[in-house]
């Protein structure tokens, strides 16, 4: 492709703004981005509160975060944040340790057999799913991988047939069952379904093992985790920066319209013209959102197959609080509380994270679900006094709300879409309209896939 084309890219989010970077090093620089809300970052929200940066969205990163790297050595920065710790509780609030067989004598046939089968399930991954941890969903549903390995660094392109690939399509529990190794939902649970990417017998197994591959997993147990100081928003406006062109904020597109090999953006009233699109945006939004977001096929000129495929696409309803105690109920740790990780507990309290642990004048902020594809959606309002309530009864009461979000979360499609082929589909679509896809969707829910996304798409196609 010619280096001056001039390439708009929707979204200032971490997968917009590396889609910058990544082009920018590959020699085009004649990049556009543009970001409807007044700050970069996206789901990286860290807002100030008595002197310091609290995460209302994205808080942590693995060693495996090599797209994140990239963006660290880019802006010359390093996650230098608070070391992150944990405690369990159950739904009633008394402190529980699960994982520990000294304090449950009774559980220990069950934690030994959990081990075993979390070993056994690294060896399947490995060899009988070789390939399942591939960036993105390409020639998955077909039984084949392509891609770059995430193994280290280097990433270097592979690719080959495997039939048994196929079975990702499953929901993650079907998954587990069919290779006789259940338990470890148990392990996986804690940092899928509390993080807010939904319930293990709805969503597909390879968005969950795309993003907790063996050793990401391992990781979060072990939490051999990276954070941020000033959040992981630092991390977007410091690449914001350091752009050559960096994202134009305020910035409300109103329509796109691709015709006779051009794209025509009407951003705040103005027509401007470009060459090629990257959206990294939301590409579809099955409901009415009291936050405003629509999906792009409201404002572009959808043709039907987009139409189609994006049409298929949901997301998860994921409420944040951020909450002042008071000194005396302040926690001293974060808390997992995995009874409300069950979709009978829908709309519970699932996690509350304690960030910085020299200091109670700090927030804390609560996590919480309210979707499940079989269930009636539980109410905003009504997750909220929940969880509210679920605080009292952990003995760690709210005194004030400081902030709240409903996020547009984690969007996928289902089982029935992904087995048959809706990514290569959408993938074979890249480049047709002038448009590429990239964001979430394209990869999973988190900063480093989106950001990996970006990277491949633009060393694939520019
Ligand atoms: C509570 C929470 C906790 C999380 N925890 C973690 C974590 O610990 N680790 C991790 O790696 N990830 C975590 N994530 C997920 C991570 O933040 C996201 O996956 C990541 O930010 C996705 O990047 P993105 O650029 O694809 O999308 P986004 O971050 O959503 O960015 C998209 C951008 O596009 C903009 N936009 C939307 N529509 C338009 C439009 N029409 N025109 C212009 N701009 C538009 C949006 O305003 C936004 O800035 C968390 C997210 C949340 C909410």
């Amino acid at each position: 492709m010619d280096k001056n084309t001039r390439i708009c890219i929707i979204g200032g989010g971490p997968a917009g703004l590396s889609a910058g970077m990544y082009l920018e090093k590959k020699g085009y620089e004649n990049y556009t981005i543009l970001e409807r809300l007044d700050r970069v970052g996206g789901k990286c929200w860290s807002p100030h509160f008595n002197g310091r940066r609290y995460e209302m969205g994205a808080i942590m990163g693995a060693p495996s975060y090599y797209a994140v790297h990239d963006v660290e050595e880019f802006c010359g920065i390093t996650h230098d944040g608070p070391q992150l710790s944990r405690k369990y509780k159950d739904q009633k609030g008394h402190i529980i340790e699960p994982f520990d067989p000294k304090k449950n004598p009774l559980k220990i046939p069950r934690l030994l057999k959990m081990k075993k089968q979390v070993k056994k399930f690294g060896e399947l991954l490995e060899t009988k799913y070789k390939g399942y941890d591939l960036n993105g969903h390409r020639g998955v549903a077909e039984g084949r991988y392509e891609g770059c390995s995430q193994q280290n660094a280097d990433r270097e392109p592979v690719s080959g047939e495997n039939p048994n690939l196929k079975d990702l399509a499953l929901p993650f529990s079907e998954f587990c069952r069919i290779n006789g190794v259940e338990l470890v939902q148990d392990i996986w649970v804690g940092p899928f379904t509390s993080f807010g990417y939904g319930y293990f017998d709805e969503i597909p197994a390879a968005y969950v093992l795309k993003y907790l591959d063996f050793q990401t997993c391992m990781n979060f147990v072990k939490i051999n985790l990276w954070t941020w100081k000033e959040g992981t928003q630092y991390i977007w406006e410091q690449l914001n920066e350091h752009l050559k062109n960096p994202a134009r904020l305020n910035s409300a597109i109103e329509k796109v319209e691709r015709k006779d090999g051009k794209v025509y953006v009407t951003v705040n009233g103005e027509v401007e013209e470009y060459d090629k699109i990257i959206v990294t945006a939301p590409l579809y939004i099955p409901d009415k959102r009291a936050d405003g977001q629509v999906g792009m096929v409201d404002y572009f000129d959808t043709r039907e197959d987009e139409r189609e495929l994006f049409s298929k696409i949901d997301y998860e309803r994921y409420d944040v609080m951020a909450i002042e105690t008071t000194k005396k109920h302040h926690p001293e740790i974060s808390y997992y509380v995995f009874d409300n990780m069950k979709r009978e507990r829908i709309g519970h309290l699932m996690v509350y994270y304690r960030r910085w642990k020299d200091s109670v004048d700090q927030v804390i902020t609560t996590y919480a679900l309210r979707k499940h594809k079989d269930m009636p959606e539980v109410p905003y309002d009504v997750c909220k006094t929940r969880v509210l309530k679920d605080l009292w009864t952990m003995k760690n009461p709210a005194k004030k709300l400081v902030n709240e979000w409903s996020v547009y979360y984690f969007p996928h499609v289902f089982s029935e879409d992904y087995a048959a082929g809706w990514y290569d589909k959408v993938e074979g679509m890249q480049g047709k309209y002038d448009t590429f896809y990239a964001g979430e969707i394209m990869s999973f829910g988190d900063m480093d896939e989106t950001a990996e996304y970006s990277r491949e798409l633009v060393e694939r196609f520019f």
